[in-house]
């Protein structure tokens, strides 16, 4: 095998490479978009972005989000339902 093929070889892995990363990190935006949207349409009748998550207070690093992460929203949403069926809300 001639060099210049190896280094073809090599140069497509590394395209390959960075076409794959590339896509995980657009999966990752896309995930992180979908997730704030859907924050935002669920829950933008009674909350608003303040820089901390409802459910456990800390810091969010993104601006418009509500929750930290889906577990806080998941969380959150559980204790609204118990305190609406309570009769607490
Ligand atoms: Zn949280």
């Amino acid at each position: 095998m001639s060099i210049a093929t190896l280094l073809s070889q090599s140069r497509g892995e590394d395209r390959c490479a960075d076409i794959i990363d590339m896509s995980a990190h657009q999966t990752a935006l896309d995930l992180t978009i979908a997730l704030l949207a859907h924050q935002r349409k669920k829950f933008s009748k009674r909350l608003y972005a303040n820089g901390e998550c409802h459910f456990c207070g800390e810091d969010i690093a993104h601006a418009n989000a509500l929750f930290c992460d889906s577990y806080c929203c998941e969380d959150y949403e559980r204790l609204q339902k118990q305190k609406e069926i309570s009769g607490l809300m």
